[in-house]
């Protein structure tokens, strides 16, 4: 089970970018995310793809398999040593994964329904992919709908769209033109990804389908061109833990766990962390590193796999005391010297000066 976190700290010491998926609802975040998590039936399809703690991790592997189909002559080369791309769509999880303003998100994909366009919350999306600096590709989702689209399953969206008669071709083009006009009025340069000459200026837009699976091979090859090219200085390996806690849950036999992601570092059983808690910062030493088991490991008869230390980019789940108050969105940080009381207690004023932020994001219910 640590052989996904140890292939993310290899290939020249980048990590794995974390990606996130927001837009508007309805407009196929979901089944994305279902589409791409998909493996084919066959034994050893999935190259290795392995489901976290709320996140799913991609090893280069499984995205050379995933991109075969536009990248035939294998002229694109993967740098990055795979993917962690975040389970729960939408807003929330986009901001829970923050860390003193900056984004853990590396990268987003924002969906839009190419039959709808531009909607209420992806221009909020959009604010806040504006406002955290983040860099996106835009899934224009949907493309199966257009008038009398003739589909093949999973192939580049380029090889689809010339198959298509002149009216289908013309239906995208006459779309395509005006959501590119409505992104030029929210501020952002949009085009067509292989259009795009300039990904620092142009946003790139991939025309998919969550249904046939039609230009998610692009948008894959697309996302990690994206961070090669441009975030390879946010992908430096580093020894300080970055991790953010995305959800608190009760879980029966373990009590209060929560769920985070850590984006860098390196966690151990027994670290002693501190978080961010409603009632004053939290203090408590790591009980267990889970994760889930994979199916092969059903036997062992929990649903969870325990390590003895895990490395980023991941998503585990911590079991340890005194969690019952703790904040999603919370940092996580790991103590040097559990003798310190002066490390513990500077780093406990650090946590807790995101509680007010933290506090404004939970929504009343
Ligand atoms: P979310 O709210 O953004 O997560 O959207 P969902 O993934 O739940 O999808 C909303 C609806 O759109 C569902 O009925 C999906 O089956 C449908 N849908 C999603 N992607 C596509 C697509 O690519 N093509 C078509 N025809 N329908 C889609």
């Amino acid at each position: 089970e640590l052989e996904a976190a140890r292939n993310a700290a290899s290939k020249d010491d980048l990590r794995s970018p974390i990606c996130c998926i927001l837009g508007h609802v309805d407009t196929g975040k979901t089944k994305l995310l279902d589409k791409i998590r998909q493996t084919n039936v066959q034994e050893g399809e999935a190259g290795g793809i392995t489901q976290q703690i709320g996140a799913t991790y991609f090893p280069v592997e499984a995205l050379e398999k995933k991109t075969d189909v536009v990248n035939k002559d294998k002229s694109f080369e993967f740098k990055v040593p795979g993917l962690l791309v975040i389970d729960t769509p939408g807003h929330e999880s986009f901001t829970n994964l923050r860390s003193r303003g900056s984004s853990l998100c590396n990268i987003a994909i924002l969906v839009v329904d190419i039959m709808h366009g531009l909607e209420p919350q992806t221009l909020e999306s959009m604010k806040l992919l504006r406002d955290r600096k983040t860099p996106f590709i835009v899934a224009l989702n949907k493309i199966d709908r257009l008038y009398s689209w003739k589909p093949i399953a999973n192939n580049g969206f380029r090889d689809s769209l010339s198959l298509q008669n002149k009216a289908v071709q013309n239906e995208f083009r006459d779309r395509l033109e005006k959501t590119k006009l409505a992104f030029s009025e929210q501020g952002f340069n949009a085009e067509l990804f292989y259009e795009n000459k300039s990904m620092a200026k142009y946003v790139s837009l991939v025309p998919t389908s969550a249904h046939t699976g039609e230009g998610i091979p692009d948008m894959l090859k697309l996302l990690v061109t994206l961070t090669q090219e441009r975030m390879t200085r946010q992908l430096m390996y580093l020894s300080e833990v970055e991790c953010t806690v995305l959800e608190v849950k009760v879980i029966e036999g373990l009590g209060t766990t929560i769920d985070v992601v850590l984006s860098n570092g390196i966690l151990n059983e027994g670290d002693r962390i501190v978080l961010c808690g409603t009632e004053g910062a939290i203090s408590t030493d790591i009980r267990a590193l889970l994760t889930p088991a994979e199916m092969k490991e059903l036997r062992v008869k929990s649903q969870y796999v325990h390590n003895k230390t895990v490395k980023a980019a991941l998503g585990v789940k911590i079991a340890a005391n005194g969690l019952d108050n703790a904040i999603a969105g919370s940092r996580l940080l790991v103590v040097k010297d559990k003798d310190n009381e002066d490390e513990i207690e500077e780093l406990e004023e650090d946590v807790m000066s995101d509680l007010e932020n933290l506090m404004s994001k939970i929504s009343p219910s």
